[in-house]
């Protein structure tokens, strides 16, 4: 085909995930597949799952596919997953009508298949392959029937991430279908045999040892014979094989890991939306896309809310010196967003995110507290519950943190209640400006002031030159989010406009 060395061989004289940018081995440059990861609504139906076949026909490298699974399915299965483990329980808090009704197991599970099985007949044309299909259909539902009917049986997360892979496990067979039908040779490589990870399951640590072992040793040999490998997104497999998966919005982490894992050029993201835009841009109209970002601002963005990207993926990305690229599966002919860590001394970048899941905890010491050692029995007490602290503010006698919302935080507050009056504020959200630089210029601190001026605030929290962020009620957010973008956004680039423009 070509006289190229193969990758197996590179692979053979070369450790893995060390073939530096492009592959290179004896001086010989061998270009590494690209990961092109799809997200869920750029699988949402087989519309999406041909334009999916459609961009990979178009690209010019080779290309390892990683997919969520399609819109809203995940939802769905962790309702699923949530009924199923919280049977028995006693509700929580005083008797209230209930307007949550509780999923009926096996409707959701039968319009969940419908939903695939449509899909499928719009993808497949050959009755042959869409029976074969169909069939592989059937055997994923019925072992997430199965699972239904024994229940967790103790197990609540282990369970969990056993149901939450049936929607990746079908999106890949139909990734698949949709590009044999495009004429593009492809296979269904598991995750569970390349992504291992630890036991903890619902947010398991990748074992980025083996990963970068069993990555380019599974999927170069496929590469090689000319198919694209197309991998599950989101889950992995513990050392006893049951299967984990990595977080909510995992796929974005599972795409990085192969692509450091390969030394890809470079990782895409494909989404709904153009890029990274300067806000969400479902909240704020105005919002701009930003051509290139910064990967220390790309990390801060997604970890305060962005959630275009995973705050693991971006982290993981920088680590490993790994380009990413966020697209539109809408518009593919759109440049995107590119997130590199050499951006140097590119034009002044800022953003604003907001994160909702989010409560805060106010501690003040008891009148009889010892002066010292305040701060640190706080926090020892945190870090004995292994409850991680996002943002924080403290002065001699008091301290107000964020923690995510979902954490169980009785036995925290209960250990602090023996030395401090403890307030927990579960309707609050965080809104963060990021943009290095930009919060060194002067007059900044007037426009953010200005932006919050009509807004209650809780905590103000600035650690670096990176970001700022603000605690407010959660219905104040949308509305500060908004008032930040026009005065440090709108407002500046109008304002910049008009003086090039006198110059002019
Ligand atoms: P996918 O399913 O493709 O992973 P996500 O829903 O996880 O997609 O992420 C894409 C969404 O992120 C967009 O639809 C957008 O509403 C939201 N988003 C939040 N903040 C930003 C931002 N700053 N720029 C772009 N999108 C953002
Ligand atoms: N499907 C999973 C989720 O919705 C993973 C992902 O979308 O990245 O969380
Ligand atoms: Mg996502």
């Amino acid at each position: 085909m070509t006289d190229r060395p193969l990758l197996t061989e590179v692979c053979a004289t070369t450790a893995p995930g060390d073939f530096g940018d492009h592959g290179s081995s004896d001086g010989v440059t061998v270009a590494m597949p690209r990961v092109h990861k799809f997200g869920g609504t750029s699988v949402d139906g087989a519309e999406r799952f041909k334009a999916l076949a459609a961009i990979i026909r178009d690209q010019e490298d080779r290309s390892v596919v990683v997919v969520s699974a399609m819109a809203r399915v995940s939802d769905e299965l962790s309702r699923l997953v949530d009924a199923a483990t919280s049977e028995g329980d006693e509700p929580e808090g005083p008797a209230v009508a209930s307007t949550a009704v509780a999923p009926d197991p096996s409707a959701s599970l039968a319009a969940l298949k419908q939903r695939h099985l449509d899909a499928l007949h719009e993808i497949v044309e050959e009755e042959a392959a869409r029976a074969s299909l169909a069939a592989r259909i059937d055997v994923i539902f019925d072992g997430a029937a199965q699972l239904l009917g024994e229940g967790p049986g103790g197990e609540a997360e282990r369970f969990g991430d056993q149901l939450m892979a049936v929607g990746e496990d079908l999106a890949v067979e139909l990734a698949v279908a949709a590009l044999q039908a495009e004429g593009i040779p492809a296979a269904v490589l598991d995750a569970r045999e390349i992504v291992w990870t630890n036991a903890d399951f619902g947010a398991a640590v990748p074992d980025f040892e083996s990963i970068r072992k069993l990555v380019p040793s599974n999927i170069l040999p496929l590469v090689e014979e000319g198919r694209v490998p197309v991998v599950q997104g989101f889950i992995g497999s513990e050392a006893g094989g049951a299967t984990t998966t990595l977080g909510r919005g995992g796929s974005d982490f599972t795409a990085t890991l192969l692509g450091a894992a390969l030394g890809s050029p470079e990782v895409v993201l494909w989404t709904d939306v153009d890029g990274i835009h300067s806000a969400d841009p479902s909240l704020v109209r105005e919002s701009r896309v930003v051509s290139d970002v910064g990967s220390e601002e790309a990390v801060e963005l997604s970890y305060f809310g962005a959630r275009v990207v995973h705050p693991a993926a971006a982290k993981h990305a920088i680590a490993s010196n790994l380009p990413l690229r966020i697209k539109n599966s809408f518009a593919p002919e759109r440049p995107g967003t590119l997130i590199h860590s050499d951006r140097g001394a590119a034009g002044a970048f800022a953003a604003v995110a907001h994160k909702t899941n989010v409560a805060l905890i106010r501690v003040r010491a008891f009148p009889t507290a010892l002066a010292y050692g305040f701060l640190a029995r706080v926090f020892g007490v945190l870090g004995r519950h292994a409850v991680p602290v996002d943002l924080v503010s403290t002065s001699h006698s008091s301290t107000a943190f964020t923690v995510d919302r979902d954490e169980d935080l009785s036995a925290v507050r209960r250990a602090l209640s023996v030395f401090s009056e403890v307030e927990v504020l579960r309707d609050v959200a965080t809104v963060t400006v990021v943009g290095r630089g930009m919060l060194k210029e002067p007059g900044m601190d007037a426009l953010v002031f200005w932006a919050v001026e009509k807004t209650p605030v809780y905590l103000i929290s600035q650690a670096s030159d990176v970001s700022i962020s603000f605690v407010v009620d959660e219905a104040e957010a949308p509305e500060l989010v908004r008032r930040l973008h026009l005065s440090l956004i709108e407002l500046r680039e109008g304002a910049r406009e008009e003086k090039e423009g006198d110059r002019r």
